[in-house]
């Protein structure tokens, strides 16, 4: 994983690459991951480029709460209600691989414990 913070992501914020992008405000960005690992696949990204939750600062605070409220909306415009999986892979142990702090949105199947 390299350190800089322009990423993928940065391309999909900027239009300069296409994404299904299915919601999107002035903090955040919502697309369908391009690797499905469920039926509903959706990355909620902040068009800030934090590298992950292990790089946040205090200030960001109110953009961190902004994203999970978007995860809730965004999911339930997804139809999750039986609910779904949120999951911040965070560095070479937690398996990211792209250094923009993304938070998955995984549903409509059953999820198993404890992830691989
Ligand atoms: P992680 O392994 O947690 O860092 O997740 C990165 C995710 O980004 C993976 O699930 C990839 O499939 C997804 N991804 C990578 N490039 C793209 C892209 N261009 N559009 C949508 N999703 C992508």
């Amino acid at each position: 994983m390299s350190n800089t913070t322009e990423t993928i992501f940065s391309k999909i914020i900027r239009k300069e690459i296409p994404a299904n992008i299915v919601y999107e405000d002035e903090l955040a960005l919502a697309f369908t991951d391009i690797n499905p690992q469920a039926p509903v696949h959706i990355l909620v990204i902040p068009k800030k480029p934090i590298i992950n939750i292990a790089n946040a600062k205090p200030e960001d605070q109110a953009l961190l709460g902004h994203l999970l409220l978007t995860v809730r909306d965004v999911a339930l415009q997804a139809g999750l209600e039986n609910g779904y999986r949120v999951v911040m892979n965070t560095g070479a142990d937690g398996g990211q691989t792209v250094n923009h702090l993304h938070i998955h949105i995984l549903g409509s199947r059953p999820m198993s414990w404890p992830p691989g």
